[in-house]
């Protein structure tokens, strides 16, 4: 039983997660009443930790794509699109994304991670080597690590540390990729993509960028920071999830280089597992649709956004830098977070709780996610709900 004894610590973590009342990995959610509210243990509780940005999971248009397509598609793929063939909506995404990011190539994976997974372990090798920003989330280093490729982390944020990396590669910085996020998911802090896309093309190297939060809340149309930042066509490969803006399950790439269609034939995560079922891949495709169609969601996102970052810095509350959708809440090293995350919940307001080593910086936050669903009450209520820690 050796094998086991090593769940002894994991076991100890979780007893001390629910110590101070209901452990943060395990909530349940026993009720949806809108995409911002539920009932938690019997409690309305807002919900202010969704990814729910454009508040879609509840769109009518998108519910009846994905009703309709369980009635004429069935609830499954029951197969992967390379051993059991792609179903008609699958490609169909894939021209809507590339045609939304106006680029030629667009491919879908089975989930934001596998996304990451399966791009990074398809372009890079051992003895390739890739520069990663340090911030970036647990699905680029694992893809990274599954890769085998050298892997060197820059200070995020960072663009000298970023140049120092690539001066020191030398000749090889020709052959390396450079990874970064668009919006940070913990600070809701953005990539500095024009700078990082002038070093690629001075070094030579190329370039992937995650916009897993900033699809639909960042850029002129919404494509993401690089959007934003006017550098969309400069971004090698440019990759993202369905499971935030627009309120489904998956992931995508979108990439200028035709060897996009290639990585089909070698990535493992995208050849080794289901297709999307039918119903995700129709809400998806609808999501899409409204946000390209309905830039007022956005307005209302960033107002939204706004409003909490304001009211909570009103509070004195130590904040992520910049206003954004994410609005984290730092707390300080003597503040124990488990009994206030709790306290939080009781009084109606579900957050993440981030806390080391899944939080960026050794501090724990309070990450509170925005969505253009909240209304103005519920975000007083939440900013009462901080006011009362
Ligand atoms: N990239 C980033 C930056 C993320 O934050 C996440 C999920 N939180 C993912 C990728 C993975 O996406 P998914 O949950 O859709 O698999």
């Amino acid at each position: 039983m050796a094998l086991l004894d090593k769940f002894a610590s994991t076991l100890s973590i979780r007893e001390k997660l629910g110590a101070a009342g209901q452990d943060p990995t395990s909530v349940v959610i026993d009720e949806l009443i809108s995409p911002t509210e539920g009932m938690v243990r019997g409690r309305y509780t807002i919900l202010a930790g969704t990814n729910n940005y454009l508040g879609l999971t509840f769109d009518p248009a998108c519910v009846a794509a994905g009703k309709k397509a369980i009635d004429e598609l069935g609830t499954g793929t029951t197969g992967s699109r390379m051993a059991n063939g792609s179903f008609a909506a699958h490609t169909a995404l894939e021209r809507d994304l590339a045609d939304f990011f106006q680029l030629p190539y667009g491919m879908v994976f089975s989930t934001g991670y596998a996304a990451n997974l399966g791009m990074l372990s398809a372009l890079v090798k051992p003895g390739d080597t890739v520069l990663l920003d340090a911030d970036c989330h647990a699905s680029l280093y694992d893809g990274c690590q599954m890769s085998g490729a050298n892997l060197f982390r820059f200070r995020h944020n960072d663009l000298s540390s970023l140049e120092k990396r690539l001066q020191r590669l030398g000749d090889e910085a020709k052959n390396c990729l450079l990874i970064t996020e668009g919006m940070y998911s913990v600070l809701g802090d953005t990539a500095p993509l024009a700078g990082i896309v002038e070093l690629k093309n001075r070094y030579g190297a190329l370039l992937l960028v995650d916009e897993a939060h900033s699809l639909g809340v960042y850029g002129e149309n919404g494509c993401g920071v690089a959007e934003a930042e006017g550098v969309s066509g400069e971004v090698d490969f440019l990759v993202g999830t369905f499971s935030k803006s627009l309120g489904a399950m998956g992931g995508f790439c979108v990439s200028p280089h035709p060897e996009l269609e290639l990585i089909r034939y070698v990535s493992r995560p995208f050849i080794f597992t289901a297709s999307s079922s039918p119903s995700i891949i129709a809400s998806t495709r609808e999501a899409l649709r409204q946000l390209r169609a309905r830039p007022e969601l956005r307005e209302t996102l960033w107002r939204n956004a706004n409003r909490l970052y304001q009211g909570l810095e009103a509070l004195g509350l130590p904040l992520g830098p910049q206003v954004s959708p994410v609005v984290a809440v730092r707390l300080s090293r003597d503040q124990e977070p488990l009994s206030r995350w709790n306290r939080l919940l009781n009084a109606g307001v579900y957050t993440n709780l981030m806390i080391p080593p899944a939080s960026p910086d050794g501090f724990s936050y309070f990450r509170c996610s925005v969505s253009a669903a909240h209304t103005e009450e519920q975000l007083e209520k939440i900013i009462s709900a901080f006011a009362s820690l």
